[in-house]
């Protein structure tokens, strides 16, 4: 028995039916192309990041006085965020500066220095009349104090350096006990992450568990993301407040994040 030709069938209509099926790697097959496409490009972009992340060009470093490469840190990645000598950060480094530039402010004075970093307690225990470094939990030459209620006379200090620690408690009782503990007229040096532009600080009481906090604050232990209120929240509890902005030639200089800002709070 003969079996018929079948009709000859154009390729290009094999070709349309084909994707109209999905195509012949299956149903679906263009949306994956185009995943892949994007993970292809992600990756590409990466790789392309890493020569920088060894230094894009020689920076000084004000905590170890050493000039050199500073290396990506943070996540996501900063570029020249780390001191390849010393390890100090961006935040370290702009302390530094502000200490070295105001000496006379806290220089032979009883200073309290929250959650000490190697690098500006080293520069803080050399000049300082009295030096008093604090934690919540025990650590190596630091007393346990609690921010939120700092077993502390009264008007015991002349200055506080508290970088970094206010997004992690009560910002409103750690602010009114460094106010009580400072003299009339000390000072508060104060660095917390702000978003700059956002008029007010973002809270959330329902966001508890530390992959909420990633999600919300960019740390499983932070509580809230300061705007520029923070400025009003340093003033409500008896500081009077002046800022150092991070800019050139500093930025440049000595690999400090652009618009970061110490708040200088005076006690009135
Ligand atoms: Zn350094």
């Amino acid at each position: 028995m003969s079996v018929p030709n079948p009709t000859p069938v154009h390729p290009t209509i094999i070709a349309k039916s084909s994707v109209r099926a999905g195509g012949r790697f299956g149903p679906g097959w263009g949306a994956r192309k185009t995943k892949w496409r994007i993970y292809a490009l992600a990756l590409k972009h990466l790789l392309s990041q890493i020569p920088r992340t060894f230094g894009t060009g020689p920076r000084n470093c004000p905590v170890c006085e050493k000039k050199g490469q500073f290396f990506a840190f943070g996540m996501p990645l900063r570029l020249d965020a780390i001191c390849s000598h010393c390890g100090s950060l961006e935040r370290h480094r702009q302390m530094a500066l502000w200490l070295a530039r105001n000496q006379q402010h806290w220089a032979t004075r009883r200073v309290l220095h929250f959650a000490p970093d190697a690098a500006i307690q080293a520069i803080l225990r050399v000049k300082a009349g009295y030096y008093i470094g604090a934690d919540i939990v025990p650590a190596p030459g630091c007393r346990v104090l609690d921010i939120e209620a700092l077993a502390l006379d009264d008007s015991s200090v002349d200055v506080i350096v508290c970088s970094h620690v206010l997004e992690h408690v009560d910002d409103t009782k750690a602010l009114l006990e460094l106010r009580r503990v400072l003299t009339t007229g000390g000072i508060a040096l104060i660095m917390v992450p702000v978003i700059h532009g956002w008029t007010s600080t973002y809270e959330n009481a329902t966001v508890i568990t530390p992959q909420q906090r990633i999600q919300h604050f960019g740390q499983d232990d932070h509580l809230r993301y300061f705007g520029d209120d923070i400025e009003n929240r340093i003033t409500a509890a008896g500081f009077d407040v002046t800022k150092m902005t991070a800019q050139e030639p500093d930025c440049m200089t000595y690999g400090l994040i652009r618009g970061d800002t110490l708040y200088v709070a005076t006690a009135r």
